[in-house]
Order: structure tokens, then C-alpha cells, then sequence
């Protein structure tokens, strides 16, 4: 399974840095002896990717050969209610990049690689570097934008769900044939877009045990960095993370192969507090990542205003292709142009806004205003991930009763497998007002905690950060209070 040492100069660079263990209480799960023995197994991890490849090619099937009204085809509610719903409710949050672990879209790829490279590519071929006109998060953020302003298509028209699953995997393939490793999680996925910017929040985290074991020479017992470039035990970080650097956990897909290559047993699965990593002054703020927290911030907003929100035209005018053939193109291009005014106009034109306020009262010497922008951006990550949140826990609530009809007659033929075919709609309204202001509220809690303590590592003065916090205070409040306007 080794793979030859790409020269990577961006490795090397950060092999260099000073590096201090973080400063903040964590606890490694590998001293259960379970989670070491599934850590270390090496069938965990195909099996349940095969099982998930399993779900998807029923889901591209069902898609196509079902009936066409979503609500009644397995491919739409399984994708967008179960799946959507779990991956935004429960794995992001709780367990970061947990789906990446487990995603079949990879999976044909993944084996092209590692079956077909090993015996037919050429070093090459191993060592292709991605463009680095690409090496950033914006064509990511671009595809992720594309699916958003499709989502009331992809929510109802169970075809393009499959189509889409289908274009996702083929693009996958052909980029997993041509550049090593996984580029295409790391470039192109859309959903690593949202896995891996909110897996910044989660609670987990892979870092090596202690630092100075890493920096052992060889030649006294060292290790030869066999988690980045591989060993018969495993294969390379497929990330391109190199565990002895890491800070962060937004580009490591948890795929444990560092656990079975590190022959001293030096990488831990710790977990630890809620957003630490968001205050560690380590993490580098990158404005293609700010702008990714801003228009994952906005859309849950407008997703709300667009499924539950009074204005049911905006609905109609985002399905191009459904039921109301009275919605014509310009209407659509009308709704695609609403949707991206909000996401990459308003939302950060606001936030834009806060910045210049922040640098004018408190009046920093050699902080700009695109500064305070870039690096206060990363403070909205909790509300985003608790509107997305909020969002996802109302859409299972509302349409939970569309699963036990669709697991009994998945493509909507008639069948009563379970004898839960004709089982009506039963929303659960009524917790969803509180839990939404629970969510909101955490949201802000935490987005203001990350936030105070960026502005306090950018400012000496304890007043001047509550100064600058002002009015990206009052923009964050204002966004979580539109947000709950469309519950309460
Ligand atoms: S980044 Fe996307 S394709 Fe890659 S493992 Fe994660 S979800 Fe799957
Ligand atoms: S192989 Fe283990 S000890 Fe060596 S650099 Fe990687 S994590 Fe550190
Ligand atoms: S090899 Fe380790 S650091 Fe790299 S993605 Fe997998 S778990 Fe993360």
C-alpha cells in the first residue's frame, strides 16, 4: 500500500511549524479497547461503504423507475428527508466528517486507485499535482451554490435526485482516475463543502498523541512518516493531511488509515468541547473559507423562507420542472438570481458592513476591514451549522410519515410491503417553535464566544474587542431573528 512520497512543498513547509499541544481538555476514545479494535479493523470501512454504494444504486433505481411525485418515490424522501436530515441533524454536528467515512461516492474511485494504479499506474501518474489556479474551495463552493439554487427541483423530482447522485459519482471516478488520492473530496464535493467547514464545530477530532514522538529521527527509533506516505499497513493520509501538523479537522475525511500506518501508535481520536477549534488562534483563516461560512450561513435562511416560509410563489418559481407548468424560465432565473443576491450579496454585504462598523468604533491601528471580515467569518460557523440544524429538525418533523410509506412502497406502485403504504401525513409540530429558539440560541451563544475571542487575539485592548463585537452582535441576533420569524 505505499505510495511514493509526493513532493509536497506545502508539507514541508508546515512540517516546519512550531507546534504546542492545544489548549483545551480532550480525551482519547482509542483507550476503549472497541473503538481501537473498529479503528484498526480494515473491513470497517469498505463494508460500510458498500452497504451505503448498496442504498445510492437503489436510490438512482428508484429514481428512475418509481413514480415521479417525490413524496411518494424512495429516491427523493430517502435522500432529502432521511439522509439530509441525518447527515445535518446528527453526524455533522456530533461527529464531524463521520459520513466521509462511510460515503460510496468515493467508493468505485477509491478502488481504481488502489486496485488498478498499484498495478498499472505510473509514478506520474502518482504524484500529478492538482492546478494550483484550484487549490482553494471556490469551484467547491460554486457546485454546492448550483445544487442549492436546484434544491426544490432536487426535493420533488425524484429523476434528477438519481441524476444527480449519478453525475456526482461519475465525476468522482474520472477525477479519482486522474489525480491521486482524494481531490475531488478535498476540490469538487459539494457536500464536503458543508461536512467539512461544520466539522470544525464537532466535537471530535483526530491529532497525534504527543507531537515530539513524530520529530524522532529515524535512526533512534523514529518513525519515516508512514501516515502521510503510506506503509504495507495502510495507505497515505488520502487527504493529503499530515497528522503531525494538523490543527484542524475541516480537510480529514476520519478515514483511520494514520491509526493503522503510525507504527508508534501516536494518533489519537479525541473528543473535546464544542467549537474549540474555532478559538484556536493555530487554525489560518482563508477567505475562500469565510465566504463558504457566509453562503452556508444564508441558506438555511432562504431554504426556511422557501419551504415553510408565506410566500408560496417562490416555491413554485424554484421547481422548473414540476407540477405547475405554469412557472417558465425567466420566473426560474428570476428565483435562481433571488436566491444568489441573498447568499453572496446580502448576507456578506451585511457582514461587510458589521466589518467597516467594527473597524470605526474600535478604531484598530493595521486591521483592515477585509481583515475583520475574513477572520470573523469563521465566528458564524456555530449559527450556520444551528440554522441548518434548526431547518433540518423541522423537515423531519413535518415529514417524517413520508419514510414508513415510502420503506413500504418505494417506487410508489402500489405495494404495502410493511402495511404502511396508505399511512397519512402526521406532522409533529408542535415542539418545533421551542426547539428552534433552543437552536438559535446555541447558535448565537457560540457564534459570539468564537467571535469575542477572535477580536480579542486582533485587539490588545479588552474594550476595543467589545467594541468591534458590536455590530457583528447585532447582525448575528438579526439573522437568527429572521431565521425564527419563519417558526414562531
Ligand atoms: S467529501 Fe464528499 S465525496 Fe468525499 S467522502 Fe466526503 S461526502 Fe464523500
Ligand atoms: S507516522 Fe506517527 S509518529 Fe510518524 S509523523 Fe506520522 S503520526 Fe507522527
Ligand atoms: S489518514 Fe488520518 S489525517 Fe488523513 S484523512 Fe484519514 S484520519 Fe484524517
Amino acid at each position: 500500500m505505499t505510495e511514493e512520497k509526493a513532493p509536497q512543498q506545502q508539507q514541508q513547509e508546515r512540517q516546519q511549524e512550531p507546534q504546542q499541544p492545544p489548549p483545551y481538555w480532550r480525551k482519547d476514545l482509542l483507550q476503549y479497547p472497541f473503538v481501537k479494535k473498529a479503528i484498526l479493523n480494515r473491513n470497517l470501512q469498505p463494508l460500510a461503504q458498500l452497504i451505503n454504494f448498496a442504498l445510492f444504486t437503489f436510490v438512482i433505481a428508484t429514481g428512475f423507475i418509481g413514480i415521479s411525485l417525490g413524496a411518494k418515490n424512495l429516491a427523493v424522501v430517502f435522500t432529502w428527508i432521511l439522509w439530509s436530515v441525518l447527515l445535518a441533524l446528527v453526524l455533522t454536528p456530533l461527529m464531524g466528517r463521520s459520513w466521509c467515512f462511510m460515503c460510496p461516492v468515493v467508493w468505485p474511485g477509491e478502488i481504481i486507485q488502489r486496485r488498478l494504479w498499484n498495478r498499472f499506474g505510473t509514478s506520474s501518474l502518482r504524484n500529478r499535482r492538482w492546478p494550483r489556479v484550484l487549490q482553494n474551495v471556490w469551484i467547491q463552493d460554486f457546485i454546492f451554490l448550483i445544487f442549492a439554487s436546484w434544491m426544490v427541483v432536487l426535493v420533488t423530482q425524484p429523476f434528477v435526485t438519481a441524476v444527480a447522485v449519478i453525475l456526482l459519482m461519475s465525476v468522482a471516478v474520472v477525477v479519482f482516475s486522474l489525480f491521486p488520492r482524494r481531490q475531488f473530496c478535498r476540490r469538487l464535493c459539494p457536500m464536503g463543502s458543508f461536512i467539512g467547514l461544520y466539522s470544525s464545530f464537532s466535537p471530535v477530532e483526530v491529532r497525534v498523541k504527543d507531537r515530539d514522538t513524530c520529530l524522532i529521527p529515524p535512526e533512534k527509533g523514529g518513525c519515516h512518516k508512514e501516515c502521510y506516505v503510506g506503509s504495507e499497513k495502510g495507505y497515505g493520509c488520502p487527504w493529503y493531511e499530515f497528522p503531525q501538523n494538523m490543527v484542524s479537522d475541516v480537510d480529514c475525511g476520519l478515514c483511520t488509515e494514520c491509526y493503522k500506518t503510525c507504527p508508534l501508535d501516536n494518533i489519537a481520536l479525541n473528543v473535546r468541547h464544542f467549537g474549540v477549534e474555532l478559538e484556536s488562534e493555530k487554525v489560518k483563516r482563508k477567505p475562500d473559507e469565510a465566504w463558504r461560512s457566509m453562503i452556508l450561513l444564508a441558506l438555511p435562511i432562504v431554504y426556511t423562507a422557501v419551504l415553510f416560509g408565506p410566500w408560496s410563489w417562490i416555491k413554485n418559481w424554484g421547481d422548473l420542472l414540476l407540477y405547475n407548468s405554469s412557472v417558465g424560465l425567466t420566473q426560474h432565473i428570476f428565483y435562481v438570481l433571488l436566491v444568489a443576491d441573498v447568499v453572496l450579496g446580502l448576507v456578506p454585504g451585511l457582514h461587510y458592513l458589521a466589518s467597516l462598523g467594527a473597524k470605526f468604533l474600535a478604531e484598530p491601528k493595521g486591521v483592515s476591514a477585509r481583515t475583520l471580515f475574513v477572520n470573523y467569518a469563521y465566528a458564524y460557523i456555530p449559527l450556520g451549522l444551528m440554522l441548518w440544524v434548526g431547518f433540518n429538525f423541522s423537515l423531519i418533523m413535518m415529514e417524517w410519515s413520508y419514510i414508513p410509506v415510502v420503506a413500504s412502497d418505494p417506487l410508489g406502485a402500489g405495494w404495502n410491503l410493511l402495511g404502511t403504504t396508505h399511512l397519512s401525513w402526521m406532522p409533529f409540530a408542535l415542539p418545533i417553535p421551542i426547539a428552534e429558539i433552543a437552536f438559535a440560541l446555541l447558535g448565537v451563544f457560540f457564534s459570539l464566544k468564537v467571535g469575542y475571542t477572535t477580536l480579542r487575539r486582533m485587539f490588545p485592548d479588552k474594550l476595543q474587542a467589545i467594541m468591534a463585537l458590536i455590530p457583528f452582535a447585532v447582525l448575528t441576533a438579526t439573522l437568527a431573528i429572521i431565521f425564527l420569524w419563519f417558526y414562531v
